[in-house]
């Protein structure tokens, strides 16, 4: 197999670097936050404005349509992208990799378009920050088998339970939320998917301290909760296909679109001198060595 440039993706390399060259911020330091505390004012500061001005190019996601702010460009060229960025010390480390990779992409595939227009651009520059809450307690691994419920009121849905293992939630705008909304229906069909404001009344966020010291982890807990119905995503009763959707674009955000800033972290982190266990978040927040994630 070749895996070499193709005439036509060695001149979109080239083209890449010269835009890289005149635009990479010097400022964005993603190894200063490899941790994945994130929370830092000016290291956030960086992220955004860097963020921005992808986004301004069409760079800050290739594959999507030029009218939802893309390049309209294929996948390999997303790729060949992350992979010049990265030779920079860049883009590893995004806090806005769930809501662009996972998130919005989820949206697009339910939402009407009023949706796509109020949400998409302010997710695209960085300005909003989104996160997921699927996984739980007592559904890691068995998702289908969550326990956070949602019950109709009128035009709204009242939301109690709790998530746990959400990526950046301390820093998010918007979550993704997987509920129960038929007890009686088999565990697969008895789910409903939303989003919902993280600063809405109820939703309370404490950060998981993990050994090394960092929060890259939250669990969220919810106390009636109001989501208007305005805001599911999908029928109600199909939460586990559209959680599907999320986690086949999670497949591919996560394997294929970090372009060697996993191996590029992990020289950097491996170098460091003290010991080091190999099981701590890589720059992606991805285990070390793994690139891939249990669902
Ligand atoms: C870096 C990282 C980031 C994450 N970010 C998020 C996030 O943002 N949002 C979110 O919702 N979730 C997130 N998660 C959670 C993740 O997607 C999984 O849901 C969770 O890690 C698995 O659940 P658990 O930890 O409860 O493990 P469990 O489900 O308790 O599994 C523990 C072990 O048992 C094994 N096991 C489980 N069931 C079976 C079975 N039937 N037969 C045999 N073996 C079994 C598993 O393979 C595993 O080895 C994240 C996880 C990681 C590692």
């Amino acid at each position: 197999m070749d895996f070499e440039d193709t005439k036509e993706e060695a001149e979109f390399r080239a083209s890449v670097r010269r835009w890289l060259e005149a635009n990479a911020s010097k400022e964005v330091d993603d190894a200063a936050d490899v941790l994945g505390e994130r929370g830092g004012r000016d290291w956030m500061k960086a992220q955004r404005d860097w963020q921005a001005k992808k986004a301004e190019a069409g760079y800050a996601r290739i594959t999507w349509p030029k009218e939802l702010g893309g390049l309209g460009g294929n996948a390999i060229q997303q790729v060949i992208f992350n992979q010049e960025e990265s030779k920079l010390g860049l883009g590893g480390n995004s806090p806005f990799a769930i809501g662009l990779g996972m998130c919005i992409p989820t949206l697009m595939a339910y939402c009407a378009k009023e949706v796509l227009s109020r949400y998409v651009k302010p997710a695209l520059y960085g300005e909003e920050i989104w996160c997921q809450l699927f996984s739980e307690p007592a559904g890691g691994s068995d998702v289908a088998g969550l326990r956070t419920r949602a019950e109709r009121q009128g035009d709204d849905w009242i939301v109690n339970g709790q998530k746990i293992w959400t990526t950046g939630a301390q820093f998010s705008d918007y979550g993704l939320l997987l509920t129960r909304t038929d007890a009686n229906a088999p565990k697969h069909k008895g789910l409903t998917m939303f989003y919902l404001s993280m600063k809405s009344p109820g939703v309370d966020v404490r950060p998981i301290k993990q050994a090394s010291g960092a929060s890259g982890f939250n669990e969220v807990f919810f106390t009636d909760v109001r989501i208007p119905d305005a805001q599911r995503v999908g029928e109600v009763g199909q939460g586990w296909q559209v959680a599907l959707t999320t986690l086949m674009h999670e497949r591919l955000a996560v394997g294929g679109g970090q372009g060697g800033s996993c191996w590029r972290w992990r020289v950097s982190w491996n170098s460091r001198t003290v010991p080091q266990s190999g099981t701590r978040a890589c720059a992606s927040g991805l285990p070390t060595g793994t690139c891939a994630r249990p669902v």
